[in-house]
């Protein structure tokens, strides 16, 4: 038996050939970081959905799921040799308010697999029990894995940092949520899985003189994930400076993107910047900055428009818990948070005016969006459709000028925004066959909206994981017009009545 942890390693690992080396270098820090112990077998195994170009990402063959035991390993009944399974500690805050250690209550990583981008931690979530696990039962739903399998790959799709979906596994085991509903793994890989939240965690839970974990763990970070701050004069202000970034970086993705994440809580932000657990995340259907897509969020404090400035709350958060390695100076941790300011306005403005095809830079630019905004605020317009009729937009062409005109209410409102956009295009010279080409390739026709989402967890609860794969296909190129019209088309009404939570 595992210290602690009244579970059992399983029998033997299998031994056959992985189809990789694995290595751990967490495992090195001790055990203050984690706690080492084997999934929990999930029985009678079956494969729900795998991931070609997750495979491909890593460097695997294209049917390594076919290698001997892969089945049992990525469902948790068996190891590959070399693989050592931990969870890993951390605390965080949740909707504004200290909750204490939270950890990997579901997910295990198995180890670190050498990839053409570096070493990949490799990962399953929703595999039994650990120390973190609190009052969760350590299992995920069939419904909530194929949510996260797919975006993970859909938001790489769309050129969004993310952490990314290898395999979907399922079983028939009983997992009790609102109701009674199946088990299912989803293995993730990423860089690092590192969050805010594990350096909240050891900031937190030590004295003012009992930092030296929180010291090991970023410096941790900055030897494998940060290693050109190591040359600055300090390394732990320059790589909050550089979270700092790369999170304003993803803000404006989200942003221009539409995707809603739903629980920014400081353990589900990314030390990488990457999109980081997806739970009740949303795509903007009509457009509503303050929409909540997530049904818990009483507060709509995870509205849409409020993302930027939570992910700046969060990096606070996390600068408070540097400050010990900062000899305190706050006012030092600020600073290195202000380039959020200008790099997140600056990054969502030029994503803006990427969709609108604009290839030069007027301060004008930042009105015309805003406008176009509101407007689309007022009409209810669907996000995604809108900015990809306007990819065909052209001023000299009915039926494309009327296809936009068409999402808005106030059509002359909207008439007036198409004539100044009209003079801010020829102001520069645009050329329409290029700059709709150009726009068609920034503005997806795909994203993955509740609804498809939906279509293909009611057919994968009913044996047929068909339209899980399809849509993965789908949402590969999402700057391709889909085969099928639905897939980029209106959300259906009975999709209205759709609501997530973070029932999971
Ligand atoms: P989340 O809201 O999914 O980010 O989860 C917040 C915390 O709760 C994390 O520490 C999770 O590991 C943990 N957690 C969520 N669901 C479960 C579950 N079913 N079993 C154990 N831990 C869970
Ligand atoms: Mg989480």
């Amino acid at each position: 038996m595992l210290a602690d942890t009244g579970l059992t390693r399983p029998e033997t690992a299998l031994e056959v050939p992985s189809p990789a080396a694995w290595s751990q270098r967490i495992a090195a820090l001790g055990n203050r970081f984690f706690t080492e112990l084997p999934p929990s077998p999930a029985p009678a195994p079956h494969w729900v959905a795998r991931s070609e170009a997750c495979a491909e990402t890593l460097g695997w063959a294209l049917d390594w799921w076919r290698q001997p035991g892969a089945l049992d390993v990525f469902s948790g009944n068996a190891l590959w040799p070399g693989m050592r399974p931990l969870a890993s500690v951390y605390s965080g805050h949740q909707f504004g308010v200290w909750a204490g250690q939270l950890g990997d209550g579901r997910a295990l990583s198995l180890g670190e697999t050498m990839t053409p981008r570096g070493l990949w931690d490799v990962q399953l979530k929703g595999a039994g029990l650990t120390p973190y696990s609190r009052m969760g039962d350590g299992r995920a739903v069939l419904r909530s894995s194929i949510r996260e399998f797919l975006c993970s790959e859909a938001m790489h799709a769309l050129g969004i940092p993310t952490t990314r979906a290898l395999c979907i596994t399922g079983s028939p085991l009983g997992v009790r949520r609102e109701e009674m509903e199946t088990a299912a793994i989803v293995t993730r890989v990423a860089p690092s899985f590192l969050r805010f939240g594990h350096f909240e965690h050891f900031a937190h839970t030590a004295n003012d003189d009992q930092h030296e974990a929180l010291r090991e763990l970023a410096d941790f970070m900055l030897r494998h994930h940060a290693p050109e701050c190591l040359a600055a004069d300090n390394p732990y202000l320059a790589l909050l400076e550089k979270v700092a970034r790369q999170t304003a970086e993803l803000m404006a993705d989200w942003q221009a993107v539409g995707f809603c994440h739903g629980v920014m809580n400081t353990d589900n932000m990314s030390m990488l910047g990457l999109t980081l657990d997806y739970g009740p995340f949303g795509f903007l259907d009509a457009f509503d900055p303050g929409h909540v897509c997530n049904h818990s969020d009483n507060q709509g404090r995870y509205a849409y428009a409020r993302q930027p400035n939570v992910a700046f709350w969060n990096l606070h958060a996390l600068a408070q818990a540097l400050l010990p390695l900062l000899n305190d100076n706050s006012e030092a941790a600020i600073a290195a948070l202000e380039p959020y300011k200008t790099v997140f306005p600056e990054a969502l403005m030029r994503r803006m005016r990427a969709k609108l095809g604009l290839a030069t830079e007027l301060d004008a630019d930042r009105s015309l969006v805003d406008d176009l905004l509101r407007l689309m605020a007022a009409a209810r317009a669907d996000f995604t459709i809108t900015f990809r009729r306007l990819s065909r937009f052209d001023a000299a062409d009915e039926a494309s000028r009327h296809a936009v005109r068409d999402l808005f209410l106030d059509r002359e409102a909207f008439d007036a925004w198409a004539l100044r956009y009209q003079d801010r295009l020829a102001q520069e010279g645009s050329v329409p066959a290029e700059r709709h080409a150009r726009m068609l390739a920034t503005n997806p026709a795909v994203v993955l909206r509740n609804h498809l989402a939906e279509q293909a967890i009611r057919r994968a609860r009913d044996g047929d994981f068909g339209e899980v794969q399809r849509l993965l296909k789908v949402l590969a190129s999402p700057y391709d017009e889909p085969a099928v019209a639905a897939d980029a088309a209106f959300p259906p009404d009975w999709a209205q009545h759709l609501e997530v939570s973070c029932s999971s």
